[in-house]
């Protein structure tokens, strides 16, 4: 609908980046498509983003100069989000929690506004998010992504598309496909202790079993495995 408006040689990209796996694969497909990407990162004040903005830097060195410099984007959710979790690093999700209980509200609408001005303010028609088919989050279906990439627009010119790269591929074949780069240099921890993967929250064990799922060794440090604890993921 808004490709008639784009100026079809530009093919711009930015690139939300959260340094996990996902994010980082759909970065190497559109770096591989030859795309000019802008990565972006946005701080919050989330507990583990100090892990998780030294993982964005080394797979942004995965490319090298192939990719323009990260952009950073500052949006606190203090005032919002109080006491979360997500802030506090208390009582953070386990292995055994469901899928939902590492929902944060307005993630991705926060997300959005603040990257998708920045689309704009740049002049780069695309931003990309790396959203699996499997996300069971309604901030991340279809209806939501459009709904937002709509009233980005009613701003005028120069419109701007919200894209899935990931769409319509497992993240198992993702990851398969992306086995290549050192994958275990990707961080998604919710729960980090020195820098590394705590190795027993909700998203460590979703971390194992993506590795697992797609018959790729899993290399990455996990703190509850140098402690010698037994740790079996979900
Ligand atoms: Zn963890």
């Amino acid at each position: 609908m808004h490709g008639t408006k784009l100026n079809q040689n530009d093919s711009s990209v930015a690139v939300l980046l959260s340094g996990g796996l996902d994010s980082s694969l759909m970065l190497a497909k559109l770096v591989e498509d030859g795309r000019c990407v802008a990565p972006l990162y946005v701080r919050s004040g989330l507990f583990w983003e100090q892990a998780e903005l030294a993982a964005v830097r080394r797979i942004l060195a995965w490319f090298a100069d192939r990719v323009r410099p990260l952009a950073i984007l500052e949006l606190p959710v203090r005032d919002i989000y109080g006491d979360h979790w997500s802030l506090t690093g208390e009582q953070i999700p386990d292995a055994d929690s469901p899928d939902e209980a590492v929902f944060l509200p307005g993630r991705n609408l926060l997300l959005l506004v603040k990257a998708g001005l920045w689309c704009r303010q740049q002049g780069v028609p695309f931003l990309a998010l790396g959203i699996l088919d499997t996300n069971p989050f309604a901030d991340a279906s279809e209806e939501f992504l459009r709904t937002v990439e709509t009233a980005l627009n009613l701003y005028g010119d120069p419109p701007l598309q919200i894209i899935r790269p990931l769409q319509g591929v497992s993240k198992t074949e993702w990851m398969k496909w992306g086995q290549r780069w050192p994958l275990h240099e990707t961080f998604s921890c919710i729960a980090p202790m020195d820098g590394l993967h705590c190795g027993g929250c909700n998203k460590c064990a979703e971390r194992r079993r993506a590795f697992r799922e797609a018959g790729i060794p899993d290399l990455t440090r996990y703190a509850s495995d140098l402690d010698g604890k037994s740790v079996s993921p979900a």
